[in-house]
Formats: C-alpha cells, sequence, structure tokens
C-alpha cells in the first residue's frame, strides 16, 4: 500500500485507539510533520463499546453511560476538543440495594459502600446491630497494613467485617467491574485505598480523613460526578473522528496479523492489503492483541491470566412513564446469590433526563458478570422477560414497555485480579525489550473507566513519538497517500 514504513499504525478505534491517535497527531503536527499514521478498525463505526443511539425521542447508551467528571484525562480531551458546552452533568440522588426483596437506600457518607462518615451507616436499616458493631471495631484496629497487594474482598472483610460487605460493598463493586471481590487487585482497582492503609490504622479514619471533606450528594441534589454530553456520549468519538484530518482512518479493516520484519512491523489485513510501520499502538482488548500478534503472545499474557467477564444491557422505553413502587432515586444494585438476574438497574431517565421525551421513563438494566455468565447467551427476549419479572417483583413495575434493546458484551469486562499490577509491569518491560516500538494501551491494561483509557491512548502516543525520536525515525514531511 505504502514503500515506505508509516510511523504508525493503531490497531483497535475504540476510546484508546482514538485518544492515541489524537495526541499523535497532535505532537507529529507540532513538531512540523505531516504524520504518516493509519487507525484500523475492524468494525464499519469506530468508537468500540461507546454506541448511542436516538429512537423516539430516547437517547440510549448501549455501553458506557458517562465517565467519572474527577478524574484525569478525559476532561483534558473534553476541552481539547472544544467540546465542555456539550456536557451534561447527571442528577445526583438516593441509590438503593435490594436485601430480602426490599429496597434499602443505600447509607449516605459511604464510597462504594466503605464508609467515609460512620453516623449514616450506623442509623441505617440495612445492616444488623451485629454487623454494626463489627464496622466500628474498625476505629480500634492496632496493625497497619504492610507488603503487596491483595484481594479487595480479603482487605475489607478484615477491616469492616463480613455483614457490610456482603449486604453493601460486593454488590456496589460488582455492580461496576462485573466479577468477585475476593479476586480483584486492590493495588489496582483501588491504589488510594491500599496506601491509606500503608499510613493508618483505622480504614473509616483514613476514608474520613480524605474523602470526609466531600459534600454528600442528597437526594433531589442535582449536581452528580458523572458527566456525558447533551447529544451522548458517541458525540466523543465522533469528534475525535472528524478531527484526524492529517490520519487514515480505515473501518471495517481488521487487522488479522502482526509481525516484526526486519527493522519495522509488518501487518495484514483481514482483505489481503498489508502494511508497514515502524511502530504499532494495539489498542484492542488485551486476548485480540495476542490473536493478532502471536510472537508476542508470551510477554502479553502475564495481564490476561483472569479472563474478562461478560454482561448484557437492558434498555427498556414507556413512554408514558412508570408506577409502582416510586423511586426517588436513580437505581439499585442486586446483592448476588439474591436470586435476581438483574445486577444493577439505572432509572436512565431520572439520572439523564435530558435523555427522554418529557414524562417518559427510561431503565437500564445490568446482567450477567461472573455469577451469571449463561445468561447473557439466552435470547433477547429471554433476557427482558427475566429482567421484566425482576422490575414487577423489586419495584412492582405494572408498565410495558414500548420497545427494548438487548445488548451483549461478551469477554468485555477487565478483570484485574491480585497482582495485576506486577504482571503489567512485566508485560510493559518484555514488550519494550522484544518489540520495540509496540505499545499496548486500553481497558485491559491500566484502567477500565473510559478516563483510564484516555490516559492510556495519551501516554502511548507519547511514548511513541520518543521512540521514533530517539531513533530518528522522524524525518519524512510527506503526506500519506492511500490507494
Ligand atoms: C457495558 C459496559 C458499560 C460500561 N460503562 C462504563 C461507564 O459508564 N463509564 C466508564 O468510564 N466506563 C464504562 N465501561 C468501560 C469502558 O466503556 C471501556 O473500558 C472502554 O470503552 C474500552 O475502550 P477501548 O478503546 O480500550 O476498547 P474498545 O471500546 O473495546 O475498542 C477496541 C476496538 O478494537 C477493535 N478491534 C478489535 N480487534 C481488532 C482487529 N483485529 N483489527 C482492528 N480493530 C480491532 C474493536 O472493534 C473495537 O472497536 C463500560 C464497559 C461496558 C462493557
Amino acid at each position: 500500500m505504502t514503500e515506505e514504513p508509516l510511523h504508525a499504525v493503531i490497531i483497535g478505534g475504540g476510546i484508546t485507539g482514538l485518544s492515541a491517535a489524537y495526541y499523535l497527531q497532535r505532537r507529529l503536527t507540532d513538531k512540523g510533520l505531516a504524520p504518516k499514521v493509519a487507525l484500523l478498525e475492524s468494525e464499519p463505526r469506530l468508537g468500540g463499546k461507546i454506541k448511542t443511539t436516538l429512537r423516539d425521542g430516547f437517547l440510549m447508551e448501549q455501553g458506557p453511560d458517562s465517565f467519572v467528571a474527577t478524574k484525569k484525562g478525559a476532561y483534558q480531551l473534553v476541552q481539547d476538543l472544544g467540546l465542555e458546552d456539550d456536557l451534561v452533568r447527571n442528577h445526583a440522588g438516593q441509590a438503593y440495594i435490594v436485601q430480602d426483596r426490599r429496597l434499602y437506600p443505600i447509607p449516605a457518607g459511604t464510597m462504594m459502600g466503605i464508609p467515609v462518615r460512620l453516623w449514616p451507616l450506623l442509623k441505617s436499616p440495612l445492616l444488623s446491630p451485629l454487623g454494626k458493631m463489627r464496622v466500628v471495631q474498625d476505629l480500634f484496629s492496632h496493625g497497619l497494613e504492610t507488603g503487596g497487594d491483595r484481594p479487595v474482598g480479603d482487605f475489607l472483610r478484615k477491616r469492616l467485617g463480613n455483614h457490610i460487605v456482603d449486604r453493601l460493598i460486593e454488590p456496589l463493586l460488582s455492580g461496576i467491574y462485573a466479577g468477585d471481590i475476593n479476586h480483584y487487585s486492590l493495588q489496582a482497582l483501588f491504589p488510594q485505598i491500599h496506601q491509606l492503609s500503608q499510613n493508618r490504622r483505622s480504614l473509616i479514619r483514613a476514608m474520613g480523613h480524605s474523602y470526609g471533606h466531600a459534600k454528600p450528594a442528597r437526594a433531589g441534589e442535582a449536581r452528580g460526578q458523572f458527566l456525558t454530553f447533551k447529544t451522548g456520549l458517541q458525540s466523543l468519538t465522533a469528534r475525535i473522528e472528524d478531527r484526524l484530518k492529517s490520519c487514515v482512518i480505515m473501518k471495517g479493516s481488521p487487522v488479522s496479523a502482526v509481525r516484526r520484519q526486519g527493522g519495522h512491523y509488518h501487518l495484514d489485513l483481514d482483505d489481503g492489503r498489508s502494511l508497514e510501520t515502524h511502530s504499532i499502538i494495539l489498542a484492542v482488548p488485551g486476548s485480540a492483541a495476542a490473536d493478532l500478534f502471536p510472537d508476542a503472545r508470551h510477554a502479553i499474557s502475564p495481564v490476561l491470566l483472569t479472563p474478562p467477564t461478560s454482561v448484557a444491557n437492558v434498555v427498556m422505553a414507556f413512554p408514558q412513564g412508570i408506577t409502582g413502587i416510586s423511586l426517588n432515586g436513580t437505581g439499585f444494585v442486586v446483592p448476588r446469590g439474591s436470586g435476581h438476574a438483574i445486577t444493577a438497574c439505572t432509572w436512565s431517565h431520572l439520572k439523564w433526563p435530558h435523555a427522554v421525551p418529557r414524562g417518559a421513563a427510561l431503565l437500564r438494566c445490568y446482567i450477567g458478570g461472573q455469577n451469571d455468565a449463561r445468561l447473557v447467551d439466552e435470547s433477547d427476549a429471554a433476557i427482558a422477560e427475566a429482567v421484566m419479572a425482576d422490575l414487577r417483583q423489586i419495584v412492582a413495575l405494572r408498565e410495558t414497555p414500548s420497545f427494548y434493546q438487548v445488548t451483549r458484551w461478551k469477554h468485555a469486562m477487565p478483570q484485574y485480579s491480585v497482582g495485576h499490577l506486577d504482571r503489567l509491569e512485566k508485560t510493559r518491560k518484555a514488550m519494550a525489550m522484544e518489540f520495540p516500538g509496540v505499545f499496548l494501551a486500553g481497558a485491559s491494561y491500566g484502567g477500565v473507566g473510559l478516563p483510564d483509557c484516555i490516559r492510556e491512548g495519551e501516554q502511548a502516543a507519547h511514548d511513541l513519538v520518543d521512540h521514533l525520536e530517539q531513533r530518528n525515525l522522524l524525518d519524512s514531511r510527506e503526506v500519506l497517500n492511500v490507494d
């Protein structure tokens, strides 16, 4: 396709690959260079897991629905793209947890269920008196944590007891990461808590010291901690695509194989074409990276130790609104072993009022994860029926949705198990030694949230330019011409 190897090829057009392409283009053009960069995406559209659809006035997210406002990376990119005026902040409200077929408010003053302030938890009917006493014991804890990584579940059970973990913390964390907290890496998922536990004896005091100043959200309060865009998250990926003027974007172009060839890399595409490049950003899930680059499988495999889990979400539209138990809040989570299919449910019309017609309701429910992967493979109708049965029971829902949309995300939720950061370091070192110029980025490595993926993409772009500079590979000023 091109005679000279390209500066770089980015494989994968999700948010990681798009961020990498954007920052790569920017760094090269800032240096006065014409980037010889191609972005290859197997699907006919860019965005990966970010997928927004609009139907009958309902704005529906099939993958992520927002990003954390305070995490570095995402907001900077939004500013760089001039999209600040399109941002929408969620309406914060009371969230609930299902216990014994009843909804209990999640106590205020907790973060992911971990107490930052004790009093609201002590007043909550969610925990038994014994369970509360066990939590309070943490205030008188003697020992400091020492040593390296350990399972999140194990750490929290030791600090706060089993009761609060089973009834409150586990459902919240499983709702987010769709895995098993008994395997999650404390260092990878909660580096701040890991750090705090090394310096302070009581987890609750440490949390209060670090986060207690944050004003807790009250029911009905409009200011939340998540952001999306007026026309959905896809606005972000669409704007990046629009800005990638100096980068060749090849959609519907799956890469089938990558191999090293002399001093550079050779890529085979499914359609029989091929590309030569000096460097690559592999912005695809880790297992896909290992499959398409077999020579590097041994280097990538340490981070693939725990397979990703599968989930599905069901978005249901009710143009006339819903009745049943009035939820003055934004949704609920369900502990495992409760006998329900739903793991979490968001009242999207309350969380994101801009996303629905006036008076309408939009519910978004999750199923699957570590404990119920089989349901994800059932038919759309079976999944929707299981979800509706739960909603009838949990919130006395009486209405039938005018339409629903089921989206399956198979093997899509990376699981950072204990030792993840050490294994990641090993992988990155092995890649740098054996395959200089090839960079791994994305949710399989340095964080699953959108801000993490953006940061990963930006960092990979940065490292890649350094690599090209160190090897004097940035002297070409010709514009890429793809036939
Ligand atoms: C259901 C769900 C809900 C989520 N909710 C949130 C949320 O609310 N907030 C949040 O911050 N995060 C959320 N996340 C996490 C976040 O969405 C993902 O971690 C992030 O989108 C991953 O982006 P990525 O670019 O790394 O990967 P992907 O989006 O998976 O992109 C990888 C791309 O690579 C392409 N590809 C794969 N193989 C090849 C190949 N051989 N050749 C070419 N292209 C290839 C794929 O088609 C895909 O487009 C959620 C995730 C899921 C699954």
